[in-house]
């Protein structure tokens, strides 16, 4: 069963030792500093590419450790490990300062009803898994931004639950560049279309791209995904369509195939493994 894990370990956790709040912390600076790399490696802007740390499996005192190493952008795969941790996680980051996801938005009114910035800034709440529609409403008080939104449906039934809230739920369109069919996202070849569609719904904005790398070790075909991302967002941007003026980022690129993706304009790494060691279960 996909979540048998959750019964056997406690997602809500907020204390772990301090042998692994330093491997995490080895790990986010390493990814940190190969990021740097990659960006100077294609000649890109120091800091154009922002991590964003898989969270998936593990608890909210390993992810407190990430933060607390410099993540400031965090992505769940599903709603109900999203419900295990996230009063804890709000509440630790508040602790320290910092809003995180969507709850920014009820955590930082005064009391005149001004909404406030967070002292030390926001930590970002991606979905990067699949969404069944009736998960929406437990997903939505939680996180800034959907990226995992890949057909014109998905896209409405999460429209239409944000203008009932009076929210603007930030979405990335996930295409399927690979043709895997093990993976999720729309075809390549409607991604530019359908990118106009869900820009145009009220309820959403529409922030970029996503895509998961070929599950090949052949390096012309991983960044070739990669390129023909990029050439949407570039066509999607420059397309003048209403509400896709912000359509910037191009989430691509994890543990094994991050350097390609930041070489191929990357702008969000999605990286699990690299921080936190390999999944004890999946
Ligand atoms: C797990 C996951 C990642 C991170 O994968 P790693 O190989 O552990 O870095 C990135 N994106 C998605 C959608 C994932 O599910």
């Amino acid at each position: 069963m996909m979540t048998a894990y959750m019964d056997h370990k406690d997602l809500a956790n907020e204390v772990i030792n301090e042998d692994r709040i330093k491997e995490i912390a080895d790990g986010v600076h390493r990814v940190l500093d190969d990021i740097a790399q990659a960006e100077a490696a294609s000649g890109r802007e120091t800091g154009s590419v922002k991590l964003l740390a898989a969270t998936k499996t593990r608890d909210v005192g390993e992810i407190m450790a990430a933060i607390d190493a410099g993540v400031r952008m965090i992505g769940e795969n599903r709603p109900q490990e999203i419900s295990a941790k996230a009063e804890g996680l709000i509440r630790r980051c508040a602790q320290r300062g910092f809003s995180l996801g969507a709850a920014a938005n009820a955590q930082n009114v005064n009391s005149s009803g001004v909404s406030q910035a967070a002292p030390n800034g926001h930590i970002s709440f991606h979905l990067i898994g699949q969404l069944q529609s009736n998960k929406i409403g437990k997903v939505l008080p939680y996180v800034d931004a959907i990226e995992s939104v890949g057909s014109l449906e998905e896209a409405q039934k999460i429209a239409r639950r944000a203008v009932v809230r009076n929210i603007v739920v930030g979405v990335l369109l996930e295409v399927n560049e690979s043709g895997e069919v093990s993976k999720s996202g729309c075809e390549p070849e409607e991604a530019t279309d359908l990118a106009y569609q869900i820009a145009a719904l009220e309820g959403l904005s529409l922030q970029g791209l996503m895509t998961v790398g070929a599950h090949v070790d052949d390096e012309g075909t991983i960044r070739a995904g990669f390129a023909h991302l990029r050439g949407v967002r570039d066509a999607v941007l420059a397309s003048g369509e209403p509400g896709t003026a912000e359509c910037r980022e191009l989430s691509m690129g994890m543990t094994h195939d991050m350097g390609y993706a930041v070489a191929e304009g990357s702008t969000i790494v999605r990286v699990g493994t690299a921080i936190f060691g390999e999944r004890a279960f999946v």
